[in-house]
């Protein structure tokens, strides 16, 4: 079992996904395990560890990556 299935599956392609929205830092996709009837991932294309270990110049992602969730939030399922 792989340490960062997102970056080592989902962004690497090796684990096909079904995506909802992508844009040039960030991917959401349906979950490849839903524990609900709409479960969706939103990550960054970057491997970013934790919120924690965020850097300034992540600023920008963490901006993209909300707006992300706020559009697929949006949709209608
Ligand atoms: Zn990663």
């Amino acid at each position: 079992m792989t340490e960062d299935f997102y970056c080592d599956e989902v962004l690497s392609g090796k684990t096909q996904v079904n995506k909802v929205l992508e844009t040039e830092n960030v991917l959401a996709y349906y979950h490849t395990r839903p524990f609900y009837p709409v479960h969706i991932v939103v990550i960054p294309k970057k491997h970013i560890s934790s919120l924690i270990t965020l850097e300034e110049s992540d600023n920008e992602i963490l901006v993209e990556l909300l707006d992300v969730i706020k559009r697929v939030a949006a949709f209608s399922y």
